[in-house]
C-alpha cells in the first residue's frame, strides 16, 4: 500500500509504517495543487489539520481507500465525498488528552499566579512584587464542565492540588464522578460554587454559547474562566464584559470562536486574559500518540483487519448496505429523539427488529442508533464504529433482539431507551424513507426530516390553537402537525410540530407556560 504523509507526523510513526511494508512518502508541506496533481498514485493519505481534503482531492484520488486524520476533528475532510467512494476515514481520537488536560492546568496557574504579566514585567526591567499577588490553588473549588476524557484527566490531577471539585456533565454517572473525587452538581451549582471554572464538552448545538451573561452573573466575584476545549461555547462578548466589570479575576483561553483571532479581537488586550494559539494538542508526546494510533490503523487496514476509529461508514456489501441506509437514518434519528426527550444518564437501550430486516446484518443500524443518542451529548466525534465502545464506557447496556414477527409492515423496527425514566419508538421504512411510527403510546407516522418541536398536552378545546398563535407571534411558520391521541377524547396526548425554523429557547419556554401544555422538546432530524 502507497501511503501519503501530507502533513507532519511522528518519525516513529512513519517508521513504524515502513517496517510493516508500506511505501510511505513524506511530503509534508505539499500544497493544494500539488496534492490533486500527485494523489492518484496514492493508496492511502495521512493528513493534520493543514492539508483539506476537499471533494476535488477525493475525486482525483482514484486510487485512495483509507485516509487518517492525525488528531481528533475531521473539518478539513469532506466525509460526503469520502463516503460516497468508499473511503474509510479514520482519525485518533484519545491521543491528545493528557496534553489538553495537562495545557488546563498551565493556564490555570498562569492566570491565578499571573506568570505570563509578572514574566514581562521583569523582562521589562521592573520587579513589582506587589502587582503580582496571586491566589493559592489548595482548598479552592474547581468546577469541571463536561466529564470526558479530558475533564476527568482535569480532575485527576487537581485532586493533588487538595482541590474542592464540582463537575457538571449530564451524561455521566455518579460514580464515573465519585472515581475521580468529583461531586456531580447542576450547572447553576457549579458555577456559584466554583473558584475556577473549566471547559471541556464539545462544541455542539446544546453547548454553543453556554456559557453567556446569565451565567457569568452566576459565578462567584474574583473567579477564573478556562478555555481549552472549542472557541464558540463561550459567549466573548460577555466574557469581555466579566474580565472588564472585575466580575472576573481572569481567564485562560487556548481557543476562539474564530481562529487565528482578529488582532482587534478585544479579549486580546486585557491584561488579565493569559492566551495561546490553540496548542492544546500541540506536544511531541500527543503528536507522537495521534500519528502512531494512524500508522497503526493503517497497518491493519492494509492486512484487511477491521479499523477501530473509522469516522465514516465501514463497508459492506453494496446491496445489504443499500437496503440497511434507511433504517441507519431511522435508527439514528430515533435515537436522536429519545435523548431530547429524556436528557438523563442512559442506563439501557435495546432495539427489536421485526420481518425482513431481522434476517440482515443489522449491527451498523444498532451503531447508528447509538450514534444518535451519544452524538447529542458527544458531538461529532462519535461515529458508527465508535458509538459502540463508547457505549459501554458509560456503562450504556445494549440488547438486540430478532424476531421475524410483523404486523402490516415488511420490517420494523422498535426502540427503547430508559434512564430514570424512558422512552419507545417504533419505525418502518418505505423505500428510502424512513418513518416513525410510534412515540411512546402515541401513533404519529412521519419522515423524520427536518426541526420538529414534540410536546405533550392536555386533550382540551384551545390548546393547539394557542401553540399556533405563540409559534405566529414569533414568526414560526409551522409546516406540519400531528396529533398522536390516545384512547378517546382528553388526558394527555402528544403533539408533533414540524417547524421551518428551530424554535429559541424563549419560545419554547413560554410554549410550556401555555395552559394545557405540559412539555415541549426541539430536535433536529
Ligand atoms: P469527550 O467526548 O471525551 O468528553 C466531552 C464530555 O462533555 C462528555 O463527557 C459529555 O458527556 C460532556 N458533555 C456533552 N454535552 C454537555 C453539556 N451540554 N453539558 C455538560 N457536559 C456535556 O471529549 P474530550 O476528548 O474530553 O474533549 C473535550 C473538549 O476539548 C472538546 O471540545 C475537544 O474538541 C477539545 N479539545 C481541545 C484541544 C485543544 O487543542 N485545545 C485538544 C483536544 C480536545
Amino acid at each position: 500500500m502507497k501511503v501519503l504523509v501530507a502533513d507532519p507526523i511522528s518519525e516513529e510513526a512513519i517508521d513504524l509504517m515502513r517496517r510493516e511494508g508500506l511505501e510511505v512518502d513524506v511530503k509534508s508541506d505539499i500544497s493544494q495543487e500539488e496534492l490533486v496533481k500527485i494523489i492518484p498514485e496514492y493508496d492511502a493519505l495521512i493528513v493534520r489539520s493543514r492539508t483539506k481534503v476537499t471533494k476535488e482531492v477525493i475525486d482525483a484520488g482514484k486510487k485512495l481507500k483509507i485516509i487518517g486524520r492525525a488528531g481528533v476533528g475531521v473539518d478539513n475532510i469532506d466525509l460526503k465525498a469520502a463516503t460516497e467512494k468508499g473511503i474509510v476515514v479514520v482519525n485518533a481520537p484519545g491521543g491528545n488528552t493528557i496534553s489538553a488536560a495537562e495545557l488546563t492546568l498551565g493556564l490555570i496557574f498562569a492566570v491565578a499566579r499571573k506568570i505570563p504579566q509578572a514574566d514581562r514585567s521583569v523582562k521589562a526591567g521592573k520587579w513589582e512584587r506587589k502587582k503580582f499577588m496571586g491566589m493559592e490553588l489548595r482548598g479552592k473549588t474547581i468546577g469541571i464542565i463536561g466529564l470526558g476524557r479530558i475533564g476527568y484527566e482535569v480532575a485527576k490531577r487537581v485532586r493533588a492540588l487538595e482541590m474542592n471539585i464540582l463537575a457538571y456533565d449530564p451524561y455521566v454517572s455518579e460514580e464515573r464522578a465519585k472515581s475521580v473525587g468529583a461531586k456531580l452538581v447542576s450547572l447553576e451549582e457549579l458555577l456559584r460554587n466554583s473558584d475556577i471554572v473549566t471547559i471541556h464538552v464539545p462544541k455542539t448545538k446544546e453547548t454553543e454559547n453556554l456559557i453567556s451573561e446569565r451565567e457569568f452573573e452566576m459565578m462567584k466575584d474574583g473567579a477564573i474562566l478556562i478555555n481549552a476545549a472549542r472557541g464558540g461555547i463561550v459567549d466573548e462578548k460577555a466574557l469581555y464584559k466579566a474580565l472588564t466589570s472585575g466580575k472576573l479575576a481572569g481567564a485562560g483561553l487556548d481557543v476562539y470562536e474564530k481562529e487565528p483571532p482578529d488582532p482587534d479581537n478585544p479579549l486580546l488586550k486585557l491584561e488579565n486574559v493569559v492566551t495561546t494559539p490553540h496548542i492544546g494538542a500541540s506536544t511531541k508526546e500527543a503528536q507522537l500518540s495521534v500519528g502512531m494510533i494512524i500508522a497503526e490503523e493503517l497497518i491493519n487496514f492494509s492486512k484487511g483487519l477491521p479499523v477501530k476509529n473509522a469516522v465514516n461508514l465501514p463497508r459492506v456489501g453494496p446491496e445489504e448496505y443499500q437496503f440497511l441506509l434507511p433504517f441507519m437514518e431511522l435508527a439514528e434519528k430515533m435515537g436522536k429523539i429519545a435523548v431530547a426527550r429524556l436528557k438523563g444518564h442512559f442506563k439501557r437501550v435495546r432495539i427489536t427488529y421485526r420481518g425482513a430486516i431481522a434476517n440482515k446484518n443489522t449491527e451498523l443500524v444498532t451503531r447508528a442508533l447509538l450514534k444518535g443518542i451519544l452524538s447529542y451529548m458527544l458531538g461529532e466525534s462519535v461515529n458508527l464504529v465508535s458509538a459502540l465502545p463508547i457505549a459501554k464506557d458509560r456503562g450504556i447496556s445494549v440488547e438486540e433482539a430478532k424476531t421475524e414477527d410483523v404486523e402490516h409492515y415488511e420490517s420494523m423496527v422498535e426502540v427503547e431507551v430508559e434512564d430514570e425514566k424512558g422512552i419507545y419508538l417504533a419505525g418502518t421504512c418505505f423505500g428510502d424513507e424512513p418513518r416513525i411510527l410510534m412515540i411512546d403510546k402515541y401513533k404519529v407516522d412521519f419522515v423524520p426530516r427536518g426541526h420538529y418541536v414534540i410536546s405533550l398536552h392536555e386533550d382540551k378545546p384551545g390548546v393547539i390553537g394557542r401553540v399556533g398563535t405563540l409559534f405566529g407571534q414569533h414568526d414560526i411558520n409551522i409546516a406540519g402537525m400531528i396529533v398522536g391521541r390516545y384512547g378517546g377524547r382528553g388526558g394527555i396526548q402528544l403533539m408533533l410540530l414540524l417547524v421551518d425554523d428551530p424554535p429559541s429557547d424563549e419560545v419554547l419556554k413560554k410554549m410550556v407556560e401555555l395552559d394545557g401544555i405540559i412539555d415541549a422538546t426541539y430536535v433536529y432530524l
